[in-house]
């Protein structure tokens, strides 16, 4: 994690009063940490800390999508994501996807307060730590049949 860290944000809808709640609380420790969010999270974030926040389309409508891409493109160093785990959602396949990609690029991700509580107050956010990239050579030099 070099240079200006960046955290997304996530949560379903019976979990935003609990996010908002946790970052008004944790404010402090992110001031200098970038904050992506999925659209509806990102308007109630934003107003609840009158900071910006890089706001992508709502969850179910691609949302959680595009975190994923940032993600792969490397601008995303966090993931604070608050899933319900009392309620399926119209993109439960694009939540999967969002935590498959997260577990594959080696991203921290947290799930509920508690984890959230564990990864912000962690003392390697500001220590320069820096996150092992996985090495994907032998997926991407790999022989495939071809039709020659
Ligand atoms: P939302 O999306 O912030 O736009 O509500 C979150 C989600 O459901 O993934």
């Amino acid at each position: 994690m070099k240079g200006k860290r960046n955290i997304a944000l996530v949560a379903h809808d019976n979990k935003k009063k609990d996010l908002v709640e946790w970052a008004m609380q944790k404010q402090p420790l992110f001031e200098t940490i970038g904050i992506f969010a999925t659209g509806t999270t990102g308007r109630l974030i934003e107003e609840a800390l009158g900071r910006p926040v890089q706001k992508l389309l709502s969850g179910p409508l691609g949302g959680d999508q595009q975190i994923g891409a940032k993600i792969a493109e490397g601008e995303i160093d966090l993931l604070i994501f608050f899933w319900d785990p009392l309620e399926p959602q119209p993109h439960d396949p694009d939540i999967k996807a969002l935590l498959r990609i997260a577990a594959l690029y080696n991203i921290p991700v947290a799930c509920n307060r508690a984890s959230a509580d564990f990864m912000i107050h962690s003392p390697l956010l500001h220590e320069g730590y820096e996150r092992e990239a996985p090495d994907f050579s032998l997926y991407t030099e790999r022989q495939v049949a071809t039709l020659s």
